[in-house]
């Protein structure tokens, strides 16, 4: 069933179950590393309530977390107590940390309900041994959710530009031809922009390719904070990249594009303590159905409103077979 789930939330309440046959008598809570990585956060409890409520356990309270292996306290009068307990703790408890490849991902915490006085009256019928059931249990969720974060990660590097985190462009064509059949089937327009840093190879050579790499990052970084979380972010290639508006008329396009422009033009990127020198963009617009039907053709399209963008003198907006007159920018 671990090996099944395709999301971890299936996996943990695939865990949550399993621990609740092995054991009916104990609740239990499921912890995994926070992304500040100083906690491990509460995401599945299970069984009596009021016992077991820590929304997070601190990596340097729990006895389990910082010895690596399973921490189980049969008699809470005379054992070694975590500190992340509740107060009076419970009878009986255990933490299992839930480790995969030397990496600590989790928590496995489980705590004997009030009803029972020792560990074997609350263990099923013939399971004499807790610690192995309950070690390979915590095993077994750290390395899905590890398989999960890799196979997640190859994703992302399989679809993402690694330096701005934006998609690359194999993906966008995919989700171009998508988005296009969607907007057919809608009958909404959709619009496609390309922009494209002025005169930036004389950039990198006055102050340096990792300048000019900390100014692509920050670009990314100011457009995505102007554009809608629909809309689909690409760097196309080198220092151009492509925005895809659903839902959005050419006019609508033309705003957005000329709020980027405005913003970037007046954007203050510093760089080792220094102020960089402001960077222009020029962009092409193209618009579904009307320039263009297919994803291909829209591209053409509003990549040939870029190059009129820049041949009348870059840090411009142009439209697609209307370049003069819905001409923007200086
Ligand atoms: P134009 O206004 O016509 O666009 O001029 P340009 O100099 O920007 O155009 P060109 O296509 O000649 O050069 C693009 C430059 O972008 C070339 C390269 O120096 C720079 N570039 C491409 N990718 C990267 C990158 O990943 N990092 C850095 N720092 N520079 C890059
Ligand atoms: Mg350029």
């Amino acid at each position: 069933m671990l090996q099944a789930s395709s999301i971890p939330t299936e996996a943990y309440a695939v865990t949550a179950r399993f621990a609740q046959a092995l054991i009916p008598a104990i609740s239990g809570a499921l912890f995994v590393r926070s992304a500040s990585r100083n906690n491990m956060e509460a995401v599945l409890r299970w069984g009596e309530r009021g016992t077991n409520d820590q929304d997070s356990v601190p990596a340097d309270e729990c006895w389990g977390l910082r010895t690596g292996r399973v921490h189980l306290v049969e008699n809470s009068h005379s054992g070694l107590l975590c500190r992340h307990l509740p107060d009076p703790p419970p009878a009986c408890y255990l933490c299992a940390p839930m480790i995969a490849h030397g990496e600590t991902l989790g928590l496995l915490h489980l705590q004997m309900s009030k009803d029972y006085q020792n560990l074997s009256e609350a263990l099923v019928p013939g399971s004499l041994d807790l610690d192995w059931p309950v070690r390979t249990l915590a095993e077994r969720l750290a390395l899905t959710l590890a398989d999960m974060k890799l196979r997640e990660e190859l994703r992302a590097q399989s679809i993402c530009d690694p330096l701005t985190g934006w998609y690359n462009r194999r993906h966008m064509i995919e989700t171009l031809d998508r988005d296009i059949r969607r907007a057919s089937r809608t009958k909404r327009p959709l619009s496609l922009l390309i922009f494209d840093i002025d005169n930036f190879k004389e950039f990198n050579d006055s102050f340096g390719h990792e300048a000019g790499d900390v100014t692509l990052q920050n670009l990314c970084q100011i457009v995505k904070t102007l554009i809608r979380g629909e809309d689909g972010a690409c760097r196309y290639g080198g220092d151009e990249f492509v925005l895809i508006l659903p839902d959005s008329s050419a006019e609508l396009a033309m705003q957005r594009a000329e709020e980027i422009r405005l913003a970037v033009r007046h954007a203050e990127i510093q760089y080792q303590g220094y102020l960089l020198k402001p960077m222009t963009l020029s962009f092409g617009i193209a618009t579904f159905p009307t320039d263009a039907r297919t994803s291909r053709e829209l591209l053409r399209a509003a990549d040939t409103a870029l190059f009129h963008a820049k041949s009348e003198g870059r840090d411009k907006v142009r439209m697609h077979g209307n370049h003069s007159e819905s001409a923007s920018g200086n």
